[in-house]
């Protein structure tokens, strides 16, 4: 997780070394502190960019009361300003936080956690003002759905009618901490891009950094990734802005439970089917389809997918993404003729999908030389054992220590010697900064977004094979789409039968996308975009407009 920068604008070197101590005892939310002792050093460190919020005295050398408050804001109108002040200075404090200061803490009466809370509170205040759609992976989306809309020649109407989402619905909910008397107060979203062909499917995300746009881009790929699996499914997605690691089972349940129900009207089985994306797994779903089924009065299973399987989750799901992935590697690799028994794999996230990729991958004879969670990187050019490695993680929770292996940085191991990337964590992990850098002949994408434009088109030059994720990671919400029809039909199939289908679906869907990029001439991802926009803009254009 990305630390917050704070810049500290502070002449007292005791109050200073107070408030740095107190923001350096969180563990959920780390910050970075800066301190400086006059404005006009604030100022200059404001002008270089990068700081999330700002904590102020009033009355500094250079500059006196609300006069440095002003100076701050035309410096940088968008970060948010808490004020720092004596029990002297009150008013004047108060003045400043009617003029747009977030709020205003008095020296020699904050506490850890109140300090914190105000600062988080005010990072997300300024961010629901002015960055809910100002995501750069909304823009991504955006940028390679018009790139595709001009190969393709889309229709004018029908582009602007896909460019955003048909519903989205922002919430803030409570939840209490088990601490009784402390209610933590968060955004949740439900985003439906596309209600044309069918109910709407997406994940559920819970991440720190989820916000309307972040969801709004992950319901367009889901668009499209549904209508290129040729499922009758429209994209959605939603989440909830928060580090899930931050809170205690209890709190991850009640807050689950006020999130269903503030979007309870949005969802349902004939409607929109949520699953687990980032942060979220069987027993979130578990949750979300016990608050839905008490608010119906029956049992509704398929309300969500990813559930566990006693109640009517379907085998296979759990690792479906990974080993949807791994199928397509493997047509990938007939394509460029690489030989998966002599190649290597570097895995970048160790979670549901990254560890089962991994997996799956050694079981073909592929020597997995580095993979990463959170907190670092193994690499170990000999080979990793994925079951070694699952071992220790399940035992000290990440993979921190793990001996037989050197630990490497993030970036350093995307930059690697391998022979397939799989980039199975966060989005924006492969930019204009390192492109170069990457050393893989098969860049095979389980994150959503992990890509950026720029760097698409040098891996498109240099003769990267990318397997993009819409077609890549799409074993997952194909399976759900199985669980989905087991549960309406009151149907339960074998694992071979699902494993089987799996198959013929996703390689069926990367034969007409290879088929498309060779007519066509234009990259993999491209062409997977422009088989899954065509089949939503035929499906748009065939139903006409209401009224
Ligand atoms: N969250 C997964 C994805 O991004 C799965 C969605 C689903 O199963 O509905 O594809």
């Amino acid at each position: 997780m990305k630390p917050f920068l704070v810049l500290m604008i502070e002449d007292s070197a005791v109050d200073a070394v107070v408030i740095r101590g107190m923001l350096s005892k969180v563990q959920a939310t780390r910050f970075n502190v800066e301190s400086v002792k006059t404005l006009a050093d604030g100022i200059s460190r404001l002008d270089r960019g990068g700081v999330d919020v700002v904590l102020l005295d009033l009355t500094l050398p250079d500059s006196q009361g609300l006069e440095s408050f002003q100076r701050v804001v035309k410096a940088a109108p968008h970060v948010p300003v808490v004020v720092l002040t004596g029990t002297d200075d009150l008013t004047m404090a108060a003045t400043a936080v009617e003029e747009g200061a977030q709020a205003y803490l008095v020296k020699g009466k904050i506490d850890a956690r109140k300090l914190i809370r105000t600062v988080r509170y005010a990072i997300q205040h300024v961010e629901a003002e002015h960055a809910e759609w100002d995501s750069p992976m909304f823009r991504l989306a955006q940028q390679q759905f018009m790139k595709a809309a001009q190969i393709m020649n889309l229709d004018d109407n029908v582009r602007e009618r896909l460019l955003f989402p048909q519903r989205t619905l922002v919430v803030t909910l409570p939840f209490r901490r088990d601490e009784y008397s402390e209610v933590e107060n968060v955004f949740g979203y439900r985003v439906q891009h596309l209600l044309t062909a069918g109910p709407t499917k997406g994940g559920i995300r819970y991440h720190e950094d989820v916000s309307l746009g972040e969801v709004s881009a992950l319901a367009m790929w889901m668009s499209w990734k549904c209508a290129l699996m040729h499922l009758p499914f429209g994209g959605a997605k939603g989440g909830v802005r928060i580090d899930p690691t931050g809170v205690s089972r209890h709190e991850l349940q009640r807050l689950t439970r006020r999130y269903t129900s503030e979007i309870i009207g949005m969802i349902g089985p004939d409607k929109d089917i949520p699953a687990p994306d980032m942060g979220t797994n069987e027993q979130v779903m578990a949750w979300i389809m016990d608050t839905y089924s008490q608010q119906v009065g029956y049992a509704v299973p398929t309300v969500v997918t990813g559930k566990p399987v006693v109640l009517g989750g379907s085998l296979g799901r759990r690792e479906a993404t990974g080993r949807g992935l791994v199928y397509l590697v493997e047509e990938a690799a007939g394509h460029i003729g690489l030989d998966l028994k002599h190649a290597t794999a570097v895995v970048q996230g160790f979670g549901n999908v990254g560890s089962n990729a991994a997996r799956f991958l050694e079981e073909l004879g592929t020597r997995i030389v580095a993979v990463s969670d959170v907190s670092t990187g193994v690499y170990n050019p000999r080979g990793l054992s994925v079951t070694a490695l699952a071992e220790y993680v399940d035992q000290n929770g990440t993979l921190i220590g793990y001996p037989d292996g050197e630990a490497v940085s993030n970036q350093e191991m995307l930059e690697l010697p391998c022979d397939i990337l799989v980039p199975a964590a966060l989005q924006n992990q492969i930019t204009g900064d390192n492109v170069e850098r990457i050393q893989c002949k098969l860049l095979a994408e389980g994150a959503n977004g992990p890509t950026t434009l720029e760097a698409d088109e040098v891996l498109h030059e240099r003769g990267v094979f990318v397997l993009p994720d819409i077609l890549g990671n799409a074993g997952g919400v194909t399976v759900s789409y199985f669980e989905w029809v087991q549960g309406t039909q009151n149907y339960m199939w074998s694992l071979e039968e699902i494993n089987s289908r799996l198959h013929r679906i996703l390689t069926d869907a990367f034969q007409r996308t290879m088929r498309r990029a060779q007519r066509d001439q234009i990259d993999v991802r491209t062409a997977a975009l422009i088989e899954g926009i065509q089949r939503v803009a035929e499906a748009k254009l065939v139903r006409g407009l209401f009224p």
